[in-house]
């Protein structure tokens, strides 16, 4: 795998592959890889694809008081794991490349990033957006690859795709979970072993909720459990959300898909997790 830290190198390599006749895709990171950010480089791997990830620890989508100082950060073992799932190609970009003295402009994406995390994290998706469409210029790939596991960033991504004409596939991968179903996360590393154990209630308690509302149980009802159940359990509860999974506007349109979104922090963690309620 090549690994590239300046633009003008990545743009080289790049145009020596389209030359070639390759597609590039590209599946954005933050590094401290695990098997859900591999499950979107295999997902990207195609006969005549060059797979481009990046990693970039984005300070414009942490808040001043959230944990950009302390994310982890593996390279080494980031590097190991994605030449071992064939990966071409890794985008490292320091933070002056991305951000240098006079950098002022920012993309914001409304409706969609509005609601929940967006709520809970004011100007978090107008930074993810703005490094996206950055990624998107810098590797113009013809497909990019996000995790479901962070639903509204993929709708974001989505909106914004759309409505800035980028002529590119945005493909949604399904969430990686660990065997007792917890989403794997880099930020779970962060977890104490007790709180570790007490975390597998978020994803339990999103399936609970999402058979009652199938079987006809007041959709409020379900939230309001799931809510106590998580306190219950440890939980500080940011929000436990039936959403349209489109618009993500809560109150969804009968006949649209709907999913259950949740944001919970136990101690200094805070977790988000997903689930869809409409089988497919
Ligand atoms: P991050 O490094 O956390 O910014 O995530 C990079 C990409 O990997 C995003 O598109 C995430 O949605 C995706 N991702 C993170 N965790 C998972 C997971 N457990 N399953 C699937 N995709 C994931």
């Amino acid at each position: 795998m090549e690994v590239y830290r300046d633009l003008a190198g990545l743009r080289a390599a790049l145009s020596e592959a389209r030359a070639g006749g390759r597609d590039v895709a590209l599946v954005p990171t933050m590094g401290a890889l695990h098997a859900g950010h591999i499950a979107l480089v295999e997902a990207a791997r195609r006969p005549g694809t060059l797979v481009v990830a990046s990693i970039f620890v984005n300070p414009k989508q942490f808040g001043a008081n959230e944990d950009l100082s302390r994310y982890p950060r593996k390279e080494v073992s980031d590097i190991a794991m994605l030449t071992d799932a064939g990966c071409d190609l890794l985008w490292l970009p320091p933070v002056e490349q991305m951000y240098p003295a006079g950098f002022a402009t920012n993309v914001s994406v409304s409706g969609v990033s509005e609601g929940w995390d967006g709520a809970a994290r004011p100007g978090h998706f107008d930074g993810v957006a703005t490094v996206v469409a950055k990624l998107f210029n810098q590797v113009r790939p013809t497909r990019a690859y996000f995790g479901e596991k962070d639903f509204q960033q993929l709708a974001v991504i989505r909106r914004m795709v759309a409505d800035l004409d980028f002529d590119i596939e945005i493909t949604g991968v399904p969430t990686q979970r660990e065997d007792d179903g917890l989403a794997l996360s880099s930020r779970n590393v962060y977890l104490l072993p007790e709180e570790r154990q007490k975390a597998v209630a978020l994803p339990r308690a999103l399936g609970v909720a999402a058979r009652a509302v199938l079987a006809g149980t007041d959709p409020a009802k379900a939230l309001a459990d799931a809510t106590a159940t998580l306190t219950a359990a440890g939980f500080t509860v940011d929000y436990v959300a039936l959403v349209d999974a489109e618009t993500l506007q809560s109150d969804p349109t009968p006949g649209q898909r709907r999913q259950l979104l949740a944001a919970a922090r136990l101690g200094n963690t805070r977790l988000i997790d997903n689930l869809a309620v409409d089988p497919l």
